[in-house]
This record gives structure tokens, C-alpha cells and sequence, in this order.
């Protein structure tokens, strides 16, 4: 059997761990460690669904159109730029099949999305760790960080699991130091959380060099469903097409992804509740003497003093049936990363802490 082995890379990759949704012995359990929208979809999506099930028996259709037409409609964008995935993952993982392999670099930030290194490691690929500046991407470490053997470079904008983000000019900049032989990758899973930004769909048009992913898994609610877009210049659309499975997205994928993008009122409705409670839930706890970085996205990072201290508050959170994620994989081992929920959610989020907080005293 010492023949029969995989292929290098493979046996490096460190299986991705989602978010915990069960604690034993808890009923009423408040998921807060996926970065899930509180109030699920778009009851469109859900009608959508029910309205497309008579036709399972039927293929889906390959290229995705009508999809492709109501994001570029939504989002003023080109639908022959766009290419639709299972889950914006799934573009992450067609950008690294296609462009890098074994002897290439693959770069992403410090605390950067796990996705980017398991992507790289399954193409045969190296990822490379450039550091960020208090836990903010640092565009001249990454270029300082680039070789003539970089291939990608991911960014996550806003990033997971800081929550915070760099502006467009540092985005442009960024996008005209690579060499050229790289593609900068701007995941725009939490775009649609900030006002007035468009993902970098802009910066995408204006170069050759630079793909932006989305994604229907936060603010739309469709995390179980998995659809994520991209959108890249058509040369790159035309390669990552290659390697797609013609059938990817099923009916019921694609007929709720269009209903929930085209319901804006509950899209702007679930933004603003997101806006609103952020600040109060990083306020509150504040107020008890824990810090976040100002968050652009759907979720905070709680910083403690110290590891064993975020060990003790989400074991505390855990047995009141809170469950947030730990981010010690991610290089941010005094922190927890707290989805914003619901009111109650986040009023949870808060007695919990406080309760930890007069156990100790
Ligand atoms: C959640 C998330 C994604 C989205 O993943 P899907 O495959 O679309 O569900 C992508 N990038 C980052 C940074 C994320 O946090």
C-alpha cells in the first residue's frame, strides 16, 4: 500500500471545522459561530423552492443564466462577467485548480479565511502567511510578501474573522504592485453588510488582474443552500468555466438564489438590523471591559485578555446554550468571534458575559 498515495499537499490539509451547533444537555441552543443571518432567507426563496421541487427529475440548466442576469441586474454588473458556484467556495477552490499548483505560492493575510490554505494545499500549491497590522490587512506586507512565484492573492474584504477592512484606493494600489503574473482574489463575502461598497466589482472591470467572490451564505440566508457568484475578466471567466462541473448548481439552488436577491426590501431590512444591534452588542460589552475592532460585517471579534480567558467565556456561553466560535486556529487565540443574532440573541450574548464576569467576583 506505501505506493497507493495522494497527491502532495493533500495530507497537509487540516480538515475545516465549522461552526459547533449542538452542546450536550442544552435545548434551547443559540447558534452564534457561523456568521448565519439571524432571521434566515427571504420568504421568496423559500416559496421559490417549493414552486421549482415538481422539477427535480429534470437536469438543471449549465450556464446558469437567469441567475447570472438578476446579480447583474441587482448589482450593475456584466452577466457575462459573472460565474455562479457552490457556495463562494467553490470559486476559491476553481481559482486555485486553475492557476496554481505544485512550486506556486498562494498568498492570503495572517488571520485570513481558512478556505484560501486548503484550497492552495489541494492544488498541489504552497500558501504564504503575510502579517497584518493589528489585525488589519497590510498591503505592504503583502507585497513585500509576493515572488515571482505568487500565483493568488486572497483578501477577504471585509475580512473573517476580524471584521474589518481596507478602502478602495489601498484595494487599487494592492492590485497594481502585483506581479504580473498574479491575480488578486477580493472575497466579498461580507460586502454586502457595508454601505456604499461594491465588492470591488469597479476594480475588477478597470484590470485584468483582480476577481471579486459573493456569496448567498450571509446577508441572504442561504448558507444550507450553497450559491456564491464571481465575478472576473472574461479570460478568467472563460478558464474557471473549463473546470466546472456542468451541473453544479441545481434548480432549487438557482431559482431561490433569484428570489433572494431580487426581495431588496428584506435584504435592506436584515442590513440594517445587523448595523443596528452590532453596535449595541460591541457597546455592551465594551461596557463589561471587552473589546472589538470596529466591524464592517455580520459578526464582532471579542478580544479577552488573555487565551485562557476566551477559553473560560465561551465554555461559560456554552453551557447557557450560546455557542460562539474560537479563532485560535486563525492566529487569535484571546478572541471569540460572535455572530450578531437576533435582539434576544445578542442580549444572550451579553447576560452571559456578565454572568462570567460575576462568577468571577
Ligand atoms: C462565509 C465566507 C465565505 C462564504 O462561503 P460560502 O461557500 O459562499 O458559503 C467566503 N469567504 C469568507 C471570508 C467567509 O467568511
Amino acid at each position: 500500500m506505501a505506493q497507493i498515495t495522494p497527491q502532495p499537499g493533500i495530507m497537509e490539509i487540516a480538515l475545516y471545522e465549522g461552526g459547533q451547533s449542538h452542546v450536550e444537555g442544552v435545548n434551547d441552543v443559540l447558534k452564534l459561530s457561523s456568521n448565519e443571518n439571524p432571521y434566515g432567507p427571504s420568504p421568496d426563496a423559500k416559496q421559490a423552492i417549493a414552486d421549482a421541487i415538481g422539477q427535480i427529475h429534470r437536469y438543471p440548466n449549465t450556464d446558469h443564466l437567469p441567475l447570472r442576469e438578476a446579480i447583474a441586474e441587482v448589482h450593475g454588473l456584466d452577466p457575462d462577467r459573472i460565474i455562479c458556484g457552490v457556495g463562494s467556495d467553490e470559486i476559491i477552490q476553481f481559482l486555485c485548480q486553475a492557476y496554481a499548483g505544485p512550486g506556486d505560492e498562494v498568498l492570503h493575510t495572517e488571520h485570513g479565511f481558512a478556505m484560501y490554505r486548503i484550497s492552495a494545499l489541494a492544488a498541489g500549491a504552497t500558501p504564504v502567511e503575510a502579517p497584518e497590522r493589528e489585525r488589519v490587512t497590510d498591503v505592504d506586507a503583502l507585497l513585500a510578501a509576493c515572488t515571482e512565484r505568487t500565483r493568488l492573492v486572497f483578501i477577504a474584504n471585509p475580512n473573517n474573522p476580524t471584521g474589518t477592512m481596507i478602502g478602495g484606493n489601498e484595494l487599487a494600489r494592492l492590485a497594481d504592485g502585483l506581479p504580473e503574473q498574479a491575480i488578486l482574489v477580493l472575497d466579498g463575502a461580507y460586502a454586502e453588510f457595508v454601505d456604499g461598497y461594491d465588492g470591488g466589482a469597479a476594480l475588477v472591470e478597470a484590470r485584468e488582474n483582480v476577481v471579486m467572490t459573493r456569496t448567498f451564505s450571509k446577508l441572504y440566508g442561504l448558507g444550507g443552500l450553497r450559491v456564491g457568484w464571481g465575478y472576473a475578466p472574461k479570460p478568467i471567466i472563460d478558464v474557471m468555466n473549463r473546470i466546472r462541473m456542468p451541473f453544479n448548481l441545481s434548480e432549487l439552488q438557482m431559482a431561490a438564489a433569484i428570489a433572494a436577491i431580487r426581495d431588496r426590501s428584506w435584504a435592506v431590512r436584515c442590513k440594517a438590523e445587523n448595523a443596528r444591534l452590532r453596535v449595541w452588542l460591541a457597546e455592551e460589552l465594551a461596557a463589561l471591559g471587552v473589546p472589538s475592532d470596529t466591524s464592517l460585517a455580520n459578526f464582532i471579534l471579542a478580544r479577552f485578555a488573555s487565551a485562557a480567558e476566551a477559553e473560560a467565556v465561551d465554555a461559560h456561553l456554552k453551557s447557557r446554550g450560546v455557542i460562539v466560535r474560537r479563532v485560535a486556529g486563525y492566529g487569535l487565540p484571546h478572541c471569540l468571534r460572535i455572530t450578531v443574532g437576533d435582539d434576544a440573541g445578542c442580549r444572550r450574548v451579553v447576560e452571559g458575559v456578565r454572568s462570567f464576569r460575576e462568577c468571577l467576583s
